[in-house]
């Protein structure tokens, strides 16, 4: 959510070390059987089985407590994931997965909600950084739905394309959003607005990717992210071949406004 820090902020010798726990998947039943079948599961329809890991610099926290309190690190991470491989991927026309081989979940004081961030030397190992003192300043409701809502966002960018580096980063952080939206973790101060530009990010591109996906039909989004699998993001010719048709993103954020203008005024409009 938040920009990532440069590598080297990460390395500050006065920190102390932490505690690194691997994570077992649950579910995992080691003495089943193999199964029978020996036909290939799609590349888009088997689910990755990511090292999950746990990282608390500071138990006595208490945000670090309440996350504990409130969910179990290997639970909120694999409904995270079951989340982005249905939004995403679970399709045959969906794209093969991206190899992400480990995702560790970083508890400790920072600035801003959540960033992620890749390893230096393997960018196939991702680092979730959430502040604890974030999740200590959410209203005792809401904290529950709320850690689970922005570990979500974090993991789409653990197993979303981009373009080969080029999308914009808008249209990444509405991806994150969206995803979490259509998971039911919206919070409720998310409201819907056509202000602004397309690609400002988060809720605002999230809600209107929904409803792109209204209009242009179940799977375009899923089809955006595999766009920025084999493309690099050009806005020329990005939409259209997203689309279908000759249209410009802009046209499209306008149609957005004044759809949304109706549905305000209550013409009931659908789609
Ligand atoms: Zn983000």
């Amino acid at each position: 959510m938040t920009p990532a820090p440069a590598p080297d902020q990460e390395a500050d010798p006065r920190e102390p070390t932490p505690i690194t726990t691997a994570l077992p998947f649950l579910n995992q039943d080691n003495n089943a059987p193999p199964p029978t079948s020996t036909a290939p599961t799609p590349p888009n329809l088997h689910t990755p089985k990511p090292l999950l890991r746990l990282e608390c610099r500071d138990l006595s926290h208490p945000g670090a407590s309440l996350f504990l309190q409130h969910h179990h690190p290997t639970i909120v991470l694999t409904q995270a994931l079951s989340s982005v491989l249905d939004i995403l991927y679970r399709h045959p026309d969906s794209p093969p997965i991206p190899p992400t081989r480990s995702v560790t979940l970083v508890l400790r004081a920072l600035d801003g909600v959540a960033y992620t961030t890749s390893l230096d030397l393997d960018a196939d190992h991702k680092e979730i950084h959430l502040n604890t003192s974030y999740i200590a300043s959410i209203p005792s409701l809401s904290v529950k739905n709320e850690i689970q809502g922005v570990v979500t966002h974090e993991v789409v960018h653990c197993f979303q394309y981009n373009g080969h580096g080029t999308a914009p980063g808008g249209l990444i952080e509405g991806i994150a959003d969206y995803v979490r939206l259509k998971a039911g973790l919206a919070p409720a101060h998310w409201k819907r607005t056509a202000e602004g530009t397309w690609d400002q990010g988060y809720e605002r591109t999230a809600w209107f990717l929904v409803w792109l996906e209204e209009r242009y039909g179940r799977g375009f989004v899923r089809g955006v992210n595999e766009r920025l699998r084999t493309c690099r993001y050009e806005e020329v010719g990005f939409w259209e071949k997203c689309c279908g048709r000759t249209v410009r993103i802009e046209e499209l954020w306008r149609e957005y406004g004044v759809w949304l203008g109706k549905c305000e005024r209550g013409w009931g409009v659908s789609g």
